[in-house]
Parts: structure tokens; sequence; C-alpha cells
């Protein structure tokens, strides 16, 4: 493992992230006891009510705190990774290149939904993570940086949730490139230096949220070089793409994203999107997921889809 920095515990950061929504309910249930205590204040003169006071509140089901471990390249690591690369011209450009992962290692698939983040990125499709805790399907959730920083509560909340696992979507959303290549018009990172800033900027706050180091990378556009793909591999994370595109970054409708997942077979990475409520994401998954169920297809998270994770940096 990179060098590890020391030590909170998953339901301290939890509760930090978590504190504004978990504020406000708080006051709603102050306001509601407020009321009822008036309601049923008894006349004066009659005996007090028996009614033994309210239990304290505790959480319930809390998870048993897990070291966190923020998966932080040391200075000597980072510079070994950048030594070992540099100079290397890049072969390939694209969202299959070498090195990167498309396929579980089982027959279960694999469903990922990307939170890009950003200016029309922010949002949050809760009738798709709705659709998926109905049928208890597991997806990994690759969470850019920006969409946790618009949605702390939220990325608590899913981090919290055993059906979900949480994967590493970027700082600032860009291709991952050693010279600026592009993808959709958006200019990837221009050096190996960039690539690994936009790849580990994000990597603390993910790791926190898990509550442990968190493995799988993809980066914005799902772009890659090969040396790229290979860096983020050396520092010690799996670079993840696709075999199955169900959405097209939330552009098709419903008929097309269920068509896609009409595609899906035993061993496949599905990429889709979580961050474009009103999209044929969410709806297209309402038909199509049952179809699968139907069909006996399994689901996995990455992390139990029998993927080998790179041990420490190399
Ligand atoms: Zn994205």
């Amino acid at each position: 493992m990179p060098s590890l920095m020391p030590h909170a515990s998953r339901r301290t950061l939890l509760t930090t992230l978590g504190s504004a929504s978990l504020g406000a309910l708080l006051t709603a249930c102050g306001a509601t006891q407020v009321a009822q205590t008036t309601i049923a204040q008894p006349a004066i003169g009659t005996p007090a009510p028996s009614t033994p006071p309210p239990a304290p509140v505790t959480p319930s089901a809390t998870p048993t705190p897990t070291p966190l471990r923020p998966h932080v390249l040391s200075a000597a690591e980072r510079l070994a990774i950048e030594d070992r690369f540099r100079g290397q011209t890049p072969r390939q450009w694209g969202l299959a290149v070498k090195g990167v992962v498309t396929q579980t290692a089982t027959t279960a698939v694999a469903l990922t939904f990307d939170a890009c983040g950003g200016p029309g990125g922010s949002r949050y499709d809760s009738t798709l993570i709705q659709t998926l805790r109905r049928y208890k399907v597991p997806a990994t959730l690759f969470l850019n940086a920006r969409w946790i920083q618009a949605n702390p509560s939220l990325s608590a909340e899913l981090a919290g949730d055993p059906l979900f696992e949480i994967g590493n979507h970027g700082t600032a959303h860009v291709p991952l490139s050693v010279s600026g290549q592009s993808a959709y018009g958006i200019p990837g990172t221009r050096s190996l230096a960039a690539a690994l800033d936009e790849v580990l900027g994000n990597e603390d706050r993910v790791s926190a949220l898990a509550g442990a180091p968190v493995p799988w990378f993809r980066p914005g556009t799902a772009y890659y070089d090969d040396i790229t793909a290979a860096a983020t591999s050396a520092a010690g994370l799996v670079p993840v793409n696709f075999s199955v595109n169900a959405d097209a970054g939330a552009t098709f409708p419903a008929w097309q994203v269920a068509a896609q997942l009409r595609t899906v077979g035993p061993g496949d990475i599905v990429i889709s999107h979580m961050n474009q409520p009103g999209s044929g994401t969410a709806p297209g998954y309402a038909t199509g997921l049952p179809a699968l169920l139907d069909r006996g297809i399994r689901f996995t998270t990455l992390s139990q889809s029998g993927l080998a994770v790179p041990g420490s940096p190399a």
C-alpha cells in the first residue's frame, strides 16, 4: 500500500459529513415533540402521567468503525512513478487502452454509476438509486470531487449503504492524458504530474467516505492514454472502464437504456450516470433491471468481482 495517513473513524467522518442534515432532522423532531407536549399537558391538579420519558436517541445499525487509511502516496513514491514514466510517449488514447479494466473477473455483472459534478452535473437521481435499493442490486458509485462537495450528506448516506461501494471519479473531471489530449471537447491533463493530481486529488475524499482506501478509479470522460492508465495502476489504483455503455452520458431515452441493458451478459461492467434526474437512465433501469434479474444475472460491486487490486505502488 502507499504510505498511509492515520486515522479517524468512519463514524466520525460520517457524522461530520452528515452534520447539516442531522441538524435539520433533530430540529424537525424537536418541533414535533413540543407540539405533542402542549396538546397532552394535564389539567392543573391531576396526577402527572406515568409515561416514562422518551429513551435517548441512539443511532441504530451503526457500522463498526474501521480505521481510516486514506490512500496517499508519499512524495518519494510519487516521484518514483513520475521518474518511471518520464519521457515515454503514449501509443493509445481511448476508453479501453492497455491496462484498463473493462470486465469483472467472474460471471457477475458490475453496475457502475458516475456522478460527474460541476455545472449541470451535481444533481442526484434519487429515482435511480431507489430502483437499485428496491431490487437490492449492488453497484459501484464513482463520485467526482465536485459532486461530493455539492452533496456531502448524500455522499455520506450512499457510502454508508452496504449495497453500494464508492469509486473515485477524479478531481476536476478531465480526461487523463500526459499531453493534453481532449475528449468530447474537454482538454485532458497536460503532464503525468497533472494526471496524478487528477487521480489522487480526490482520493482522500472518497477514502474518507468509504472508511478505507478506494482502489477504483475512472476519469472524467473515461478517457486515458496508456501511460496514465499504467501510472494509475502504479499508484495502487485500478483504472476502470466498462464493456456496456447503458446511457451514453445520460443522453439515451429510457427505451434505449433498457435496450442496452438487454445486451448485458456475464462479466460485464456497465456504465451509467446517477447525476441526471429526469433523463432516461432511471426509467430505463426500472424496466431493464427486472428483466436482467429474471434472466438470472448476478450483480456485484467491483470489490466483490474478483478483480485484483495492486498491493503497493510499483
Ligand atoms: Zn463523469
